[in-house]
């Protein structure tokens, strides 16, 4: 640490007076500093600039950095990459700051690079892609596409980024119709571990690897995606609440009528969440199912009727755009999962091909006992996401990083809690992974598939990136080629 003071130390004297009075330190900030753009800033612990770019969304296991640089252009990453480099001083790229994965914490000092300056979408003329800039929050996309009446995949949440989300894969609601955001990926600008700025596109090795483990690679600072006509604005919903009575009723409802054994109708969507609602019921939490349709003014019956038929206690339709989708299911910029409220936010995630109604059973069980009024969990979460899958399915498996495009849910459950020390973050773990061992065991799986963008980071490699023997040589030969010293390792490392 005995370099963080004097950087620190270097830092004040940089940016405060004349630079022939600079003394020179092991890392000389001035010589960084020199080489920014006019509109880039650096800020350090004490300024009300660096508290409001390193506030996170989850508290637990929070990356620590004595530095922020807060790059205006793209030369600024390169500037940055290249300083902290130079001195081995660990880096990390911060954007919509609602990655919660643990491995971040491993992050205690260094350099933190906040791209969320760096943000716009720009329509190429011909309609059929966009350039977005490395710090482009999802809703900028969606909401400047749509002005066009384009579109493409984006991650649902309005206040996460667009690439946090694409370089891990990236679950959307138009995923159905056209893959996974990274599949949407025609070209990109990245900085590589030692400041070298690449353009890279189909052709390069590296391009496999940025869709889906793209984290440990570079930092993007603009991508070119595919973007679409917008051809149903219109999009219902029916939200119907059932007591947990209903738990096994519901999920084999949800296979039978929705799943259909991975056939989900491709302008359907099923979600739900369960938590409580003690003023409903004061012994375990509510479900919440959402039906989601695409280009209706109301949900289908035949896919609400087998729902409606198992007696819920409130039924509420809703009509509207593709835009409300967001603040329909609670993740709009003005939800509580977009503010950054202080919480332990850790999820426990993994991958189904469909629901086992008995292991619905026992974790609806669990997890109520686990999260009842008295427990310090009782806000927690517990999310059940089930897009139409087609577009994923008809991307080949094998040319990209992201695997599991065999699956059709996506589960977690979210344990909210305020931090307490290292005790209760102990009871969080356990809690979660019994939860999610309940449900592997439930599939009659031995490897555990888990969305990296929703680790709780104590998965393997295997189970971020796929246990198949291939994918974790290409990823680690990969690694060694581009990031020889590790210096992308803080999220879901892949060695
Ligand atoms: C409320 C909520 C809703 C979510 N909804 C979705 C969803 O709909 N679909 C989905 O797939 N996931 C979703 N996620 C998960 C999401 O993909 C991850 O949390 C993701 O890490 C968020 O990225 P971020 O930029 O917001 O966070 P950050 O913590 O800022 O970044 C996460 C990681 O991405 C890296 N990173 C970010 N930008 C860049 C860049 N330009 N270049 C290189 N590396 C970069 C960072 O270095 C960091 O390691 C959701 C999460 C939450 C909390």
């Amino acid at each position: 640490m005995r370099w963080f003071t004097t950087l620190t130390a270097v830092a004040v004297w940089a940016l405060s007076v004349p630079a022939t009075c600079l003394p020179r330190g092991d890392a000389d900030l001035k010589d960084l500093n020199s080489k920014l753009s006019s509109k880039a800033r650096i800020y350090l612990p004490g300024s009300s600039g660096f508290a409001d770019v390193s506030a996170r969304w989850s508290e637990l296991e929070m990356p620590a950095s004595n530095i922020s640089v807060v790059p205006a252009i793209e030369k600024d990453v390169v500037e940055t990459i290249k300083f902290a480099s130079k001195y081995n001083i660990p880096f990390l790229a911060v954007n919509g700051v609602h990655g919660s994965i643990t491995t971040l914490g491993r992050m205690d000092w260094g350099v933190s690079i906040y791209v969320g300056e760096m943000s716009g979408v720009k329509i190429a003329p011909d309609g059929k892609t966009a350039t977005i800039l490395g710090g482009t929050m999802s809703k900028v996309v969606t909401d400047t596409l749509w002005a066009a009446g384009k579109q493409t995949v984006t991650g649902t949440c309005e206040c996460v980024s667009y690439l946090g989300p694409a370089l891990g894969g990236g679950h959307g609601w138009l995923q159905g119709h056209h893959g996974l955001v990274a599949d949407q990926f025609v070209s990109m600008n990245v900085v590589l571990a030692d400041g070298t700025l690449k353009t890279i596109g189909p052709s390069s090795d590296l391009w496999w690897a940025m869709k889906g483990a793209g984290h440990n690679f570079g930092v993007v600072t603009s991508v070119t995606v595919k973007i679409y006509p917008l051809v149903h604005q219109n999009w219902a919903i029916e939200t119907l609440m059932f007591t947990g009575d209903k738990v096994k009723e519901v999920y084999q409802a949800a296979n039978d009528n929705l799943l259909k054994g991975g056939t989900q109708d491709v302008n359907v969507i099923n979600w739900s969440y369960w938590f409580n609602l003690p003023q409903v019921d004061p012994t375990g939490p509510v479900i919440a199912f959402y039906i989601i349709q695409e280009g209706v003014g109301a949900v289908d019956s035949k896919y609400t009727k087998p729902f409606r038929d198992i007696g819920p206690f409130s039924v509420e339709p809703a009509a509207g755009t593709y835009r409300d989708l967001a603040g329909w299911v609670g993740i709009n910029l003005d939800a509580p999962p977009c503010a950054k409220a202080g919480l332990a936010n850790p999820r426990f995630p993994i991958y189904l091909e469909k629901y086992n109604a008995t292991a619905q059973q026992q974790i609806y069980n669990l997890f109520a006992k686990a999260t009842n009024a008295s427990s310090p969990f009782a806000g927690s979460l517990f999310m059940f996401e089930g897009y139409s899958m087609q577009g994923v399915k008809a991307v080949d498996a094998a040319s990209a990083a992201y695997a599991y495009r065999g699956d059709n849910l996506l589960i977690a459950p979210l344990l909210q809690y305020q931090p307490a020390g290292p005790v209760r973050d102990a009871q969080a773990k356990q809690l979660g992974n019994e939860i999610r061992e309940l449900l592997r065991k439930g599939s009659g799986r031995t490897d555990l598939h888990s969305y990296v963008n929703y680790a709780y980071g104590d998965e393997t490699a295997k189970s971020w990136y796929g246990s198949e023997a291939w994918r974790q040589t290409k990823l680690k030969a990969l690694k060694t080629k581009y990031d020889p010293k590790g210096r992308f390792s803080f999220y879901a490392p892949v060695a």
